[in-house]
């Protein structure tokens, strides 16, 4: 029996696309009765509970989630220069298209290809474990899978991109994040980085006598400024090129 089989026929859930999100409390009472892990364990294994570190709520109608959220603090722009934005249904890092990327040398030593939760989100670019690439992949893991990419060889990334990234998985599974200096709570490092994604997406002619510092970190990063976009629209929404 498969995981969707057990689910529908055995525990009487039809859906599995809410169990990455936040499955219902008596589906997750059952698999804790059932396999002896206790209940927070499992709630973990979702986004919400990664509530409210990861994110304030999953409740995407919450009036000025994002201001809360990415306006808060600032890093890059004063944050007198920083336009607030409202939008009607915003949650942090929760991409509205859905993204399929892995780590080719986790899935290739593991049966049961498993994919995590963290790699479904926009938060990095690069395998904490192996420090290459996250690569976009096709069909149903476990099953068959294949590669975006037609060169199979997992392309290293770069030091500053593996250094932000296992800061991030650092935060996502301990709680915190050591910096060279100080110790930071994870709810702040994921709302700083949160904030800096957003000055960089934030139209030159709102950043004043700042502009020159965000075209300066686009052209040292090699990349079209703010990705080519012409418009703001929240990093959530961005096609995954555009996020990436
Ligand atoms: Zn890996």
């Amino acid at each position: 029996m498969d995981a969707r089989d057990l689910l529908e026929n055995d525990l009487g859930h039809g859906q599995v696309d809410d169990l990455d999100i936040a499955p219902p409390l008596s589906l997750l009472s059952l698999l804790s009765q059932r396999s002896g892990i206790e209940l927070d364990r499992l709630r973990c294994l979702s986004v919400v509970g990664w509530v409210p570190w990861l994110l304030d709520s999953l409740d995407d109608q919450v009036p000025a989630a994002l201001d809360t959220y990415a306006f808060q603090f600032s890093v890059l722009l004063p944050r007198r220069t920083r336009k607030t934005r409202a939008i009607n249904r915003w949650r942090a890092w929760l991409p509205s298209q859905l993204i399929r990327r892995a780590c080719p040398l986790c899935l290739d030593g593991s049966a049961e290809q498993a994919i995590l939760l963290a790699w479904k989100m926009p938060l990095m670019l690069s395998c904490p474990q192996h420090g290459c690439w996250l690569d976009s992949y096709w069909g149903v893991p476990g099953h068959y899978l294949g590669w975006e990419n037609a060169d199979p060889a997992p392309r290293e990334a770069s030091q500053a991109i593996t250094a932000m990234d296992q800061r991030s998985w650092q935060a996502l599974t301990m709680g915190y994040v050591e910096l060279p200096r100080r110790r930071l709570h994870a709810g702040l490092w994921f709302r700083l980085l949160r904030s800096v994604l957003d000055e960089l997406n934030t139209p030159l002619s709102y950043c004043g006598s700042d502009a020159g510092s965000i075209r300066y970190v686009w052209e040292r990063c090699g990349h079209p400024l703010r990705a080519g976009k012409i418009r703001w629209h929240p990093f959530e929404t961005l096609d995954l090129a555009v996020q990436l």
